[in-house]
Order: C-alpha cells, then sequence, then structure tokens
C-alpha cells in the first residue's frame, strides 16, 4: 500500500500548476498534476453521492476543507522552521497593492477591451453560423481564455516584485515567482495575438477593434519585458526543459 502510495506520488511534478494557465482540459500535463487528480477525485466523490459540485454549498465546503489543509501545511513548515505561529508581533497590515501599477492597469484595460469585442465575436459568429469545432470558434476560447488570466498573473507578479523590494529574505523566492506569473501572462499574450490576428483575416468588420487590441497586446508584452526580464529564461516545471 506503501509503494502504491509512493508510485503515485512519482509520477507528479512538484510546483507544475504554478505556473501553468490553468486550463485543464487543454493541458498536456494532466496525469502529472496533483491538483488536477485532487479535483477529479473530489468531483467523483461528489457524484457518487449524489451531490452537484457546482452547488454553491459544496463549493464552500471544499474550500473550507482546501483553506483547513493549507493552514496544516503551514503550520508544519512553521513548526519545522522554529515559528510560533501563535505568537507573532503584531504588524501594521501595510501590503504592497499592484493595482496602481502602470503594467496592471494596461493589463486590465486591455481586459476589459477583450470583453466587449468577445461579446462583438460571438454575433458575428453566429451570424455566419460558425461551428463549434472550428478554428474561428477555438481562436474564440484561447482569446476569451487568457483576456482574465493575464491581469491575475500581472498582478500576482507585480505583488511578487514588491515583495522583494521590501523583505530581503524573500529576494530570491519572489523573483522567481514574479518571473513565472510574468511569463505565463506572456504566453497567453502571445497565443492570444495568433488567434486575434487570425480573426482579423477572418472578419474585415472586426479589424478596426482588433488593430487596438493587438496593439495593446504587444504594448503588454513589451511592458511584461521591460518589467520581468527574467521570464525569458524563468523554465516552468513540467513545461520547459
Ligand atoms: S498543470 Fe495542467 S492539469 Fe494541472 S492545473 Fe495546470 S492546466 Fe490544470
Amino acid at each position: 500500500m506503501e509503494n502504491q502510495s509512493m508510485n503515485q506520488d512519482s509520477k507528479y511534478i512538484q510546483g507544475i500548476f504554478n505556473y501553468c494557465d490553468r486550463w485543464c482540459e487543454q493541458c498536456t500535463m494532466v496525469s502529472h498534476c496533483r491538483l488536477y487528480d485532487d479535483g477529479q477525485k473530489r468531483l467523483q466523490k461528489h457524484y457518487e453521492r449524489g451531490k452537484d459540485p457546482y452547488d454553491m454549498e459544496i463549493v464552500l465546503k471544499d474550500m473550507e476543507e482546501d483553506m483547513k489543509e493549507t493552514m496544516q501545511l503551514l503550520s508544519r513548515a512553521a513548526e519545522e522552521q522554529g515559528i510560533d505561529l501563535d505568537n507573532l508581533p503584531d504588524e501594521d497590515c501595510d501590503s504592497p497593492d499592484p493595482k496602481d501599477c502602470p503594467l496592471y492597469i494596461q493589463a486590465h484595460n486591455y481586459s476589459h477591451l477583450v470583453h466587449a469585442f468577445l461579446d462583438k465575436l460571438y454575433k458575428s459568429m453566429e451570424e455566419e453560423g460558425t461551428s463549434f469545432d472550428s478554428d474561428i470558434f477555438s481562436c474564440y476560447e484561447v482569446i476569451s481564455w487568457y483576456h482574465a488570466l493575464i491581469p491575475a498573473k500581472l498582478y500576482r507578479a507585480l505583488s511578487s516584485n514588491m515583495d522583494h523590494e521590501i523583505e530581503e529574505e524573500l529576494k530570491q523566492i519572489s523573483m522567481e515567482d514574479a518571473s513565472g506569473s510574468a511569463k505565463v501572462a506572456y504566453l497567453g499574450l502571445t497565443r492570444s495575438i495568433i488567434a486575434l490576428q487570425i480573426i482579423y483575416k477572418w472578419d474585415e468588420g472586426l479589424q478596426d477593434e482588433i488593430i487596438t487590441l493587438l496593439a495593446e497586446a504587444d504594448k503588454l508584452r513589451k511592458g511584461i519585458n521591460n518589467e520581468f526580464p527574467g521570464h525569458k529564461s524563468f523554465k516552468r516545471p513540467g513545461f520547459e526543459v
């Protein structure tokens, strides 16, 4: 039984889900992802009990369990490092907020523009009778998926960047996290740009808006390169060797 669980554990790549795009349906690494397996097991468990895993009450209970598990891990790690979590000194809560950073504002604006554009694109696809398995629909999915992910990943990257500006001992970890998160945003932008270029050729009526979006996306990519040059050499566990 122990061997079985060790084999099970060894198939997982540590931290693979920290720098992925969370698009599990399209992921080629599901068999190495503990997060994916845990999610599937949980879904299965709910179905077997005749419960709807997407029911709000169930979702909240799952979140509570996750939180409990995270706190247990945290307290184990703190114990190993001799930190008493119950007796930490009081500190002013002055957490860094990257929402005012120009790069985040740009990403947020991009996301808003794309959101409005997606409505138009969808209408256009309906008018043209575009099927769900077409290239155009795939482009729609790509643009749609990443427009929400990009600001979220940049928020995390900028937060980590600010962490290392204030906490010397966290510097290395935070810089790595910033580079990895920025890389996910960058890759998402690149895929979105390719998808937008395909739509550009497909629908002349959308070209003006697409040009604006391409310019915004390109500005964002340049911004990421300036702010997080380390993203280029960052290797995401499981995805780059
Ligand atoms: S690594 Fe793949 S399977 Fe795991 S969370 Fe990310 S996208 Fe989903």
